[in-house]
Parts: structure tokens; C-alpha cells; sequence
């Protein structure tokens, strides 16, 4: 998510902490909150106490942005990410410490990068061990070996992991090899226990560090946390990782972005009238609808279903009818007092304090919080709570 097109000349989108562009296009607004990120940083910390944490902030953190959310993260360990374009950015931002590639290099010259910039590094192909071996480096490589604990996306499967690690750990171009591993269902019923036998199966004997859980494993497995590091993404911005069986209140965490616009508009129907495209939504009594400023242009999932939750002037009340390109309709029934230029939130925080949790918004759709996040468009202004030109904390 960068900021809207009516930057002043010469600005680039990805510069620190950007006030609020001027002239402000349409009243839809993406609100970053530090103090939330900073909190849920320390609830993760309360779960993983004898681990170091990786503040996980791949895909432009989550949406979030990576230079909007590095002042209230960088009280992390190290950051993970993936694209080696914001490995640079954590790095023009001052950051000396540890930074990880999830997924390693993508080709050989990355690795003159990593080299450069001292990232360390995923390996979880023999592709990747090839080019290492391959590589001029006068420091050597800090690299962290991906088991396969069964998710079968990444990584040496069980019985090929140690001829990696001897593989690797011959290579002068790598320093100390730790281990990682990914786990397909720590959110749910099948859990980590078959993947953790594994892993100990066959590294036991083995040096090195290790980091095994993401979110869902931290929250919900101690075991998982009992390692050197832990991989910490969804729950820093605030989603559960295990919606709907918990949510982000059951563990305690806040939001760290909300999605605001106005209503522009406000109509009266009477029973048998229809509201949107397709007539998707039709009054049995007489009611109210708002016209939100916001729509799936801005990232709004369009799949979200008459009765998604939104909140009015901080009350919760429900999407009626189809989400269009620009504008969503809600119904005002529970919000008598909500008229034409009321303030809508999406998701997030509302200004009277009322919150309304990514979670449920996603649900609805058919997806999940993460997606949500990533997938706020260019077009919406970004404003970081607390910082120079935002509105006023609440
Ligand atoms: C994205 C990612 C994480 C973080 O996952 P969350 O569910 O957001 O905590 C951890 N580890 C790896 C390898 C990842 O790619």
C-alpha cells in the first residue's frame, strides 16, 4: 500500500510516514496505529518468552508498509521478509540487526546482496546450495535450512535434511547453519505434533538455532515457542491467527490499521425496494441506507455478503446489498443519528473507540484478515497515527 497519486512532485511513496496528501481525493482513509503494533510486539513476547522474535513484514508489512510500522517494530529482534527490495528498505532505515529471507535467494546474484547488505538467508532447495558454493563472499553466510515438515511447499523433506546440513556446513562461503521448519496447521485440529516429532527426529543431534513458529504456533503451542526464534506476522497487525475459532480479543491483540471513509450520500426505501447492482438486497420495512466512499477499487473484498459488519459513527450495523467499485451501502437502521458525511470504518478502530475486528470483516468474504491488509490499494491515502499532519490520536 503506498500513498495516493496526488503526492506533491518529488516525493517518493515509499518515504517515511506520510501526512495526509492535499487535496484529499474522496474521504477514504487507511489510519496505521504504532501504539497498537507496539502492544501486540509485547503480547507475542509474553508468549514466546524464552525466544527472540522476528517481526515478520513481508508484502510491504502486510500492507501496512514497512517504513510506517519500523519505529513501533523495531523493539523486534530481526525482521523476515522475502522480496530482497525491502530487505533494503529495513536496511535504509537504519536497521544493523538481524534480517532473514524466508524463501532465500531467487537467483545467484541475490546472494552478492545478502553478501552486501548481511542478510541472512533461507535454504530450502539444493539450487540454492549450489550457487552458495558458487559464490565469492569474503564473510561467510549466515543461513537458516528450511525443513518440509509436510506443508510441501518449501524445504528438504525429513530423510534428504541431514545431507543438506553436511552439504552446507562443508561450504567456506557459510558461516553457522541454524534450522527452520513452517508448520501447515498450527492454526487447527490436526496442530504441530506430527511435524515436531519429526523435526527432533532428525536434527536432534545437530547445532545450530532454531525458529518454528509463525503466529498460530506461538498463540497456541508452547512448545513450538521453546526454540531460538519465533516468526511473528499476523498477530503483530493485530488479525487472529485462528478466526473463527478465536479472535484477535480472545488473545488479546489490537488493531493495527483501520479502513475509514464518510458517507456521501443517504437514500429512504420503502418496502420492495432494492439497493445496488443486481437488486441483491431488498427493504421488507421502511428503512435508511448510507453511501460509503469506499469500495473494491480501495481493496473493500467484493464478495462481502449483505450483513458484513461495519460500523457508523462507531455503531456496528450491516453492509446491504452489492459492494460496488466505489461505494458500499450500509444499512442505518441501528444509527438514527448517522447522516451524510458520517464517519464510516471498515475495519478498525472507530473514533468514538469502538472496534471492529479485520476478522469479521474477512470471514464474511471468504477469506482471511492477511488478505484483507495486503490488498488496500495504491489509490488510498495512508496516515500514521501520532505522526506529523495525522488526525489526533482518539
Ligand atoms: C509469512 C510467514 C510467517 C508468518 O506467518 P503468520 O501466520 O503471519 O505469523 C512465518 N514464517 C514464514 C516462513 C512465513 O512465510
Amino acid at each position: 500500500m503506498t500513498a495516493g497519486p496526488v503526492l506533491p512532485m518529488g516525493v517518493f511513496p515509499l518515504s517515511p510516514p506520510l501526512p495526509q496528501p492535499s487535496p484529499v481525493p474522496r474521504p477514504i482513509l487507511a489510519t496505521i496505529h504504532p501504539e497498537a503494533l507496539r502492544h501486540n510486539l509485547d503480547r507475542v513476547r509474553r508468549s514466546a518468552l524464552q525466544s527472540r522474535v522476528w517481526a515478520v513484514v513481508k508484502a510491504n508489512a502486510y500492507g501496512h508498509g514497512i517504513e510506517r510500522v519500523f519505529d513501533a517494530l523495531r523493539g523486534a529482534d530481526g525482521f523476515a521478509l522475502i522480496d530482497l527490495a525491502e530487505a533494503e528498505r529495513v536496511r535504509a532505515l537504519g536497521w544493523r540487526g538481524p534480517v532473514l529471507l524466508l524463501e532465500g535467494v531467487f537467483e545467484p546474484r541475490d546472494l552478492e546482496l545478502c553478501s552486501r547488505l548481511n542478510l541472512w538467508h533461507a535454504v530450502h532447495c539444493d539450487e540454492q546450495i549450489d550457487w552458495l558454493a558458487a559464490h565469492k563472499t569474503q564473510v561467510p553466510h549466515r543461513v537458516f535450512l528450511k525443513m518440509n515438515s509436510g506443508m510441501n511447499r518449501l524445504g528438504f523433506t525429513p530423510d534428504r535434511l541431514r545431507t543438506a546440513w553436511t552439504r552446507l556446513s562443508a561450504l567456506p562461503q557459510v558461516d553457522e547453519v541454524s534450522l527452520m521448519m513452517h508448520f501447515s496447521d498450527a492454526d487447527g485440529a490436526k496442530g504441530i505434533e506430527a511435524a515436531m516429532r519429526d523435526f527432533e527426529r532428525v536434527t536432534q543431534d545437530l547445532p545450530g538455532e532454531r525458529s518454528l513458529a509463525n503466529s498460530a504456533a506461538t498463540l497456541r503451542h508452547a512448545d513450538a515457542t521453546r526454540a531460538d526464534w519465533v516468526r511473528a506476522g499476523i498477530v503483530l497487525y493485530g488479525g487472529a491467527p485462528d478466526y473463527p475459532e478465536h479472535d484477535s480479543a480472545h488473545w488479546q491483540l489490537q488493531p493495527t490499521m483501520t479502513l475509514s471513509t464518510r458517507l456521501i450520500g443517504i437514500q429512504h426505501l420503502q418496502p420492495g425496494d432494492t439497493v445496488g447492482y443486481g437488486s441483491r438486497f431488498t427493504a421488507e420495512v421502511p428503512m435508511r441506507i448510507g453511501v460509503a466512499a469506499v469500495g473494491y477499487a480501495d481493496g473493500y473484498p467484493r464478495h462481502a455478503p449483505n450483513g458484513t459488519p461495519v460500523l457508523v459513527d462507531g455503531v456496528r450495523t450491516r453492509v446491504v446489498g452489492r459492494v460496488s467499485m466505489d461505494m458500499v451501502t450500509v444499512d442505518l437502521t441501528p444509527v438514527p443519528g448517522a447522516g451524510f458525511g458520517s464517519e464510516v470504518t471498515l475495519w478498525g478502530r472507530a473514533a468514538r473507540g469502538t472496534v471492529l475486528p479485520i476478522d469479521e470483516v474477512a470471514h464474511p468474504a471468504g477469506t482471511i484478515g492477511y488478505e484483507l491488509m495486503c490488498a488496500v490499494a495504491p489509490r488510498v491515502p495512508v496516515v500514521v497515527e501520532g505522526a506529523a499532519g495525522a488526525p489526533g490520536g482518539v
